[in-house]
């Protein structure tokens, strides 16, 4: 998600802007036509004059700014306020006899409110300002209809124009800061929300989920695989005489050996796979989405990995662990699940420890494979 900028659809904005000069351009020409029924003067005269001329110069006019958008990219807000002065100009200069046009001169301020940009309202009170005053110097007409109070009357109209329009943009930018602040404490929010959840759901010693996070994703996938959607298997593996490891080689060598023991069984499991610290020397591991012979092949890649990795902590010594495997059917539920990968664990440690022991469950089904 972006955040709510100045710069934020440009392109669309600057078409909208090019459609409302045509549609001063078509607004100029359809009064014009209506003119022509109450003028006095000649009927080709008019034509000339004030449908003909206008519409050349204001469709040269349009074009140019079309094509300034197009090609000079960098510099579209400056092209549309310059254009939409000279439009201005053009509709205030041409009908010079209709002086109430003159307040079609402040069509650039009203442009440049859409950059809500100071320097670009500024520009075009400048251009307005300009316009304004070449008028009444070069436009006979302007100048009869204009007196100096006149004169003084428009400029006066112009300064509270712009000083509504400064505050329109003082208004806008005040809520877009707003807006940008409530936006970047949102994201701030969202951050410390999935850190925090990850610290809620993460044992701080092994690094691996934490026993409330192994029953929330177990829930889960058991549900997962009672409609069928995954196949899933709970691996129980136990440290083997963990209690002699702490108390020959201290309890801060015991961690360090615990932390190893993790960190294989994490680089040996895939991203569909979850390694949990369910107890003390206890970890239970789920797979997902695998056939039971790759989850074996795993299983006891992680044992036999751990058997043969010499703790420095331990004198070089290694451990060893106990494993017991057990395969979900639908509908068998979470607690047998647990209970069959519990009761080969125990079988693990019974006939011997540093091995692997499947479920009966399992063996039964597919006790030739092992
Ligand atoms: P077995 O082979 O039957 O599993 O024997 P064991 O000694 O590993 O099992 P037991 O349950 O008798 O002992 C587990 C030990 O694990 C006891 C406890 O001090 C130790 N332990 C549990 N949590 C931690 C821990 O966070 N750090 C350390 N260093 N030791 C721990
Ligand atoms: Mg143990
Ligand atoms: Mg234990």
């Amino acid at each position: 998600m972006s955040l709510p900028s100045l710069g934020l659809n440009q392109e669309r904005w600057n078409r909208l802007l090019l459609q409302s000069f045509w549609a001063v351009f078509v607004l100029s020409i359809i009064v014009e036509c209506t003119f022509l029924l109450v003028t006095k003067l000649p009927a080709n005269e008019f034509v000339n004059l004030y449908i003909i001329r206008p519409t050349i110069i204001m469709a040269f006019i349009v074009l140019l700014a079309e094509s300034g958008v197009r090609w000079l990219p960098k510099h579209h807000d400056y092209v549309l306020i310059t254009s939409a002065t000279l439009l201005a100009i053009t509709i205030t200069a041409i009908h010079s006899s209709l002086e109430y046009l003159l307040f079609f001169l402040f069509f650039p301020i009203m442009i440049s409110i859409f950059y809500f940009q100071y320097k670009k309202l500024l520009y075009a009170i400048l251009n307005t300002g300009i316009a304004l005053f070449t008028l009444h110097t070069y436009d006979n007409e302007i100048h009869d209809a204009l007196p100096p109070v006149g004169l003084l009357a428009m400029t006066s109209i112009l300064l509270v124009y712009s000083g509504i329009a400064f505050g329109v943009l003082a208004r806008g930018r005040e809520v877009l800061m707003h807006l940008r602040t409530s936006y970047e404490s949102n994201q701030e929010l969202l951050v410390r929300t999935i850190l925090m959840d990850k610290l809620a759901k993460t044992d701080a010693l092994t690094d691996t989920y934490n026993h409330m996070a192994y029953h929330e994703f177990k829930d889960n996938l058991v549900e997962q695989a009672d409609n069928g959607r995954i196949s899933l298997y709970l691996a129980l593996l136990d440290i083997d005489n963990f209690k002699s490891v702490n108390d020959t080689y201290g309890h801060k060598a015991g961690d360090v050996v615990l932390r190893t023991v993790a960190t294989i069984a994490r680089s040996k499991t895939g991203s569909n796979d979850i390694v949990a610290r369910y107890g003390g020397e206890e970890f239970a591991l789920l797979f997902t989405d695998k056939s039971f012979q790759v989850v074996y092949d795993l299983v006891e890649e992680i044992r036999k990995s751990i058997a043969s990795t010499n703790h420095e902590a331990l004198q070089g010594l290694p451990v060893t662990v106990s494993i017991g495997l057990n395969q979900y059917t639908p509908g068998m539920g979470k607690e047998t699940l647990f209970q069959g990968a519990d009761s080969a664990l125990y079988e693990a440690k019974r006939s011997g420890k540093n091995r692997t022991v499947l479920a009966p469950s399992i063996t039964g089904k597919i006790g030739s494979l092992v």
